[in-house]
């Protein structure tokens, strides 16, 4: 009889990326995928707890699998990522029907635990040390085309919002030869985009740094080494923090052929004195100096960034700084959040937390504030001959086409691109 397992995944890319690992594992073990729980004999929960109430939604998807759960014994509820890493046994102390909670450490691990709650009951494995990087294991990945690849886990910063160093501990970088020998794997595979993955990416290597010697981040050596193997002819990566944008990377990303024209520059705040007590390392003048450096060395280039809005102690002068920098910035393109205290994390516990109708007022504000100069990539280049307008999706393609996305993830002048993967020819570098 056919083995079904339901998947369902929260949060970020770095979730996304170790959901195609537990897929691939189950698949390994002769799981299929499943279109409902009911169906399923293994049911996965891969969860966040960076998202505004994440433990309220695990919560509420474990209470509709009770019922199921009782009719049908022998289905396996597992609960993996940042909330099982965060929340460990206190997850079986509330919902007893889990049968597997595993942290962000222990995924290698996860038929061991299953095959064990088969036999024993009720498994936990919230270990705090990656031994194994999951881009070693098996992948089921959701694009022939595209990969994430993961460069490092963790992060050594502690910006004062961010549970992330709770759940996913400090940095731990993956040796730059078994990162490039698992993209030259995947390039002949027909694979011919990577996206680079690490809480802190552009710190990469700083913790590979042989003794005695100063710690210095390898990321520029990684994005040239990724962009000498043939086949990949698009490297993004993600998460930057705008401190660790060197000059070496911006050098690497200039002349490196496969980097696409895009950075994610997170500002999450324009007043210097939210910053602070932000814990972040950089204030509103150097993150603009910095940005109109990389727009010099790289023309052209996208920049999408985060903010937060409602930061404890923001006030209305803090947020007008805010919507400065953003005009100032001329983003691309920019992700909003409203700040809200995650148990764990030390801004949860300062003082003048700014009540919820603030908050939202103000994130209503910037999304529909018009006064910065938003930049159009597309339409910038419009005409030019090194960026020609691409043809929209293709359905009269009969090779094996598929379609990339634009080298910018601009989403308002986003065409797609048809390629062959055969012929590996792309076809235009537009967003
Ligand atoms: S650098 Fe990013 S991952 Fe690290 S603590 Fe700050 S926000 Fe979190």
């Amino acid at each position: 009889m056919t083995r079904r397992y339901l998947l369902r995944t929260f949060g970020c890319q770095m979730n996304e990326h170790d959901s195609e690992r537990i897929a691939g594992m189950l698949e390994t073990d002769g799981f299929l995928p499943a279109e409902a729980a009911e169906e399923a004999e293994v049911v996965v929960l891969n969860t966040c707890a960076v998202r505004e109430n994440a433990d309220n939604r695990l919560y509420g998807a474990l209470g509709h699998l009770k019922p199921l759960k009782e009719t049908r014994p022998r289905m396996r509820i597992v609960v993996a990522g940042c909330l099982a890493q965060k929340d460990r046994g206190l997850i079986q102390r509330r919902a007893p029907w889990v049968d597997v909670v595993v942290g962000t450490h222990a995924l290698p691990g996860l038929l061991e635990l299953l095959h064990a709650a088969e036999r024993d009951g009720p498994q936990m494995d919230v270990r705090e040390y990656t031994e194994v990087f999951p881009s070693a294991l098996p992948a089921r990945r959701a694009a022939d085309w595209h990969a994430w690849v993961s460069v490092s886990v963790g992060c050594d910063n502690r910006c004062t919002f961010c549970i992330v160093p709770l759940v996913r501990g400090p940095q731990l970088s993956r040796p730059m030869a078994d990162i490039v020998a698992e993209v030259e794997a995947l390039a002949r595979r027909d694979v011919v985009e990577v996206t680079l993955l690490g809480q802190n990416v552009n710190t990469y290597g700083r913790d590979l740094t042989v003794p005695g010697s100063s710690p210095r981040p390898l990321f520029a050596q990684l994005l040239r080494a990724v962009d000498r193997v043939d086949g990949i002819r698009r490297i993004r990566f993600t998460s930057p923090h705008p401190h660790d944008f060197t000059d070496d990377v911006i050098d690497a990303m200039a002349e490196a052929e496969a980097v696409c024209e895009h950075i994610h520059f997170p500002l999450q705040s324009g007043s210097d004195r939210v910053l602070r007590a932000m814990r972040r390392s950089y204030r509103s003048g150097r993150y603009l100096e910095w940005l109109e450096r990389i727009r010099t060395a790289i023309p052209g280039m996208a920049v999408t960034t985060d903010i937060i809005v409602g930061f404890p102690g923001e006030t209305e002068n803090d947020f007008a700084d805010t919507l400065r920098v953003v005009e100032a910035a001329a983003f691309d393109a920019a992700f909003t959040f409203q700040y809200s205290p995650r148990p764990g994390t030390a801004a949860a516990t300062l003082p003048n937390q700014v009540p919820k109708e603030i908050v939202q007022d103000r994130f209503e504000r910037t999304r529909s504030w018009s006064g910065g100069p938003r930049r159009c990539w597309w339409r910038a280049r419009e005409g030019s001959e090194t960026w020609p307008r691409a043809p929209g999706p293709t359905s009269s393609c009969t090779c094996r086409a598929i379609s990339l996305r634009g080298r910018s993830p601009t989403s308002a002048c986003r065409p797609r691109i048809p390629i062959t993967s055969r012929q590996r020819s792309l076809r235009s570098r537009g967003p």
